[in-house]
């Protein structure tokens, strides 16, 4: 990695929705659209990120928690007894990435940003990447099987520009920048919303000691993971490969020395 790292803070406590990363993403990127439909369960009609829906904002509507506060701004403003979380998700670009070990020509690499990018004229759409993403981010294109995700908009990096959600936010809510910076601004923002009434502020993803060795993408939320649709523990799933490649060699090796062995007695046998 010949450049400082760099990352996404995405602070959901001043998401409001609008949308705009999503279209700044598809619009700098040109994907394809995927499918104008209504789901008619929530104002979220983009379900899920995707092949082609690189930051997908979720909408979740739940009735306000009871003994916690809401935030400060959302105070007294409806009298309503539902509350509105909205996360703009995206790929974790995770310091190990599991989509990263298993791709076997190399499409997926990570950059001199330390992003993880996919390179479509590269992809073979074998698919191994697609289960082996803890987060369920990466994804085949139906109409030709190749795997598609963000990539930090690795063009406008290498020209010196932030990525294109970042610039569009509004509220910046997305806030790009070197990793390390952004992990100590992360924790500022949630001493102060402890400090303004709101205990359920956490971070996620930010912890270079958890099971994937922290994200480049990492996040603010004011609910549990699981509330987002986000896996409370990721492990990279290719932690046990390295064990599993030594037992299927040992086991390998003594099949080779039983058939030695049995040759060795039947040649004796025949004399
Ligand atoms: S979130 Fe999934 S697709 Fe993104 S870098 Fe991590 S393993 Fe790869
Ligand atoms: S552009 Fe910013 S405020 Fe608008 S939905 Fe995306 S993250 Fe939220």
């Amino acid at each position: 990695m010949s450049e400082e790292r760099v990352g996404f803070f995405t602070d959901t406590s001043v998401c409001i929705g609008c949308k705009a990363c999503e279209v700044a993403c598809k619009e700098w990127n040109a994907i394809p659209e995927d499918g104008l439909s209504l789901t008619a369960m929530s104002y979220d009609n983009t379900e899920a990120l995707g092949a082609s829906t690189w930051r997908h904002v979720a909408f979740i509507e739940q009735p306000k928690p009871e003994g916690r506060t809401q935030l400060p701004l959302a105070d007294g403003e409806s009298g309503s007894d539902v509350r509105w979380l909205m996360s703009s998700d995206v790929c974790k670009h995770c310091t190990h990435a599991a989509c990263l070990d298993v791709c076997p020509t190399g499409s997926l690499f990570r950059t001199e940003f330390g992003t993880v990018v996919v390179q479509e004229d590269i992809c073979n759409g074998c698919g191994y990447c697609v289960p082996a993403c803890p987060y369920g981010v990466i994804e085949q294109r139906p109409r030709d099987g190749r795997a598609f995700k963000c990539t930090m908009c690795y063009d406008r990096l290498g020209a010196g520009q932030e990525p294109a959600c970042a610039k569009a936010c509004p509220t910046e809510s997305i806030q790009f920048g070197p990793l390390d910076e952004l992990r100590e601004r992360a924790a500022l923002r949630v001493d102060q919303l402890h400090d303004a009434g709101v205990p359920g502020a956490q971070l996620y993803g930010h912890d270079p000691d958890d099971g994937v060795g922290g994200d480049g993408a990492f996040f603010l939320l004011l609910d549990e993971p699981e509330v987002y649709g986000l896996p409370p523990d990721p492990v990279v799933t290719t932690r046990d490969l390295p064990a599993m490649w030594k037992h299927a060699g040992a086991a390998a090796l003594s099949l080779l020395g039983g058939v030695a062995v049995s040759f060795a007695l039947a040649g004796r046998g025949r004399r």
